[in-house]
Order: C-alpha cells, then structure tokens, then sequence
C-alpha cells in the first residue's frame, strides 16, 4: 500500500491566530507532503513496500541503512498525529479520563503544563514533545528529528511539533511562546482522551 498525505481535520485558517494559514501552506503542504512523496519513493521496489506505516517505522528504527526510509515514514506518521493532536478552540484545562490521569502524576494541570513545555523547550534542534502512555502510565518525552515514541512500543497521545518550520514564521525564535499559545489554545483533549481508550 503506498503511504498517503492524510486531509488536514480542519480548514489552513483555522488554527490562527496561533498557527496561521501561512505555515500550514508550508508545513503540511510542502513539508509534510514531500516526507509522503520521499517515503513512497524510497519504498518502491523494496521488502517493506506493502507493509503499513507503523510496520514500516518498527522494522527500520536505527537501522542505518534504512535511515532515509526511517526518517521520512516515521515523520509521516508524526505529522498526521500532531493536525489530530490540534483544534480551533481547543486547549487548556482538560477533562474526562486523562484528566484524571494527569492530576496522579503531576498533582495538577499547571505542573503537567510547566513539564511538558519544558520538554518542547530543551529539545535541541529538531524534534517532537510526546504525552505517552508508558506500562498504563503517563510520561512526558521528547525525541530528536523523526524519532517516535511508537518505534520503541510506546502509545503516543498527544504531540507537538519542535522543528523550526512548525513555529518560524509566526515565532521566529521564540519557541517557548509557541508551545504556551499551542497548549493554552489549540490542544484536541477529545482526541486525547480517544488515543487513550
Ligand atoms: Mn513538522
């Protein structure tokens, strides 16, 4: 099966003024799009071209032969989780399961807050801040470049993007503004709490 460039959940406006149409242009259509078209490229012809997504990323993960595979597969499936991870409207206090779930680790939202912008924050260079579900217990994680919890068996259940592309245009430096504006307003708990069922 070749891999696809899933549809955007929601119009390139929707997300402004946090995220603003002009770097959804770029960011799923140039950016996210060119990971779908190198993935199948590199594919074609190989052991692992009908294998799905997740296969593809499992069976490749730090093999370095296989790293240009790896690298685009794996940043497919990372996008297409982070546009479901987002909503207009959304973020801030959560509720239902994972709410409940985030007050017995951290003792409180502000605290998972404080955590997992710290995360986003001190990724070096490029990469991802993960919410995970680790042995029924949640945890904060950040990985660099394409890295993804799902290559070492975890369950993501929320995720922002780290690399440049995702905040310089309406951010330019200034990543911490970016992860604060993204988890106080665009945050899809309702997703969330579905990744967790
Ligand atoms: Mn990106």
């Amino acid at each position: 099966m070749a891999i696809s460039l899933p549809n955007l959940p929601y119009a390139k406006g929707a997300l402004a003024p946090v995220i603003s149409a002009q770097t959804l242009e770029f960011h799923y259509g140039k950016h996210h799009k060119a990971y779908v078209d190198n993935a199948n490229k590199l594919l074609a012809g190989t052991a692992l071209e009908k294998e799905d997504l997740e296969t593809i990323i499992k069976k490749t993960f730090k093999n370095p032969a296989q790293a240009g595979i790896f690298n685009n597969a794996a940043q497919v499936w990372n996008h297409s989780f982070y546009w479901q991870c987002l909503k207009p409207g959304g973020g801030g206090t959560p509720k239902g399961a994972v709410a409940t779930m985030i007050d017995a680790v951290w003792g409180g939202y502000s605290k998972f807050v404080e955590e997992l912008k710290a995360a986003g924050a001190t990724q070096f260079g490029s990469g991802w801040a993960w919410l995970v579900l680790d042995n029924n217990r949640l945890k904060i994680t950040k990985t660099p470049n394409a890295e993804t919890p799902i290559a070492a068996g975890l369950k993501p259940l929320l995720t922002i993007d780290v690399w440049e592309h995702a905040y310089y245009l309406d951010y330019q430096n200034r990543r911490p503004d970016y992860l604060a504006a993204v988890i106080d307003k665009l945050i899809n708990w309702d997703f969330v709490n579905s990744a967790l069922a």
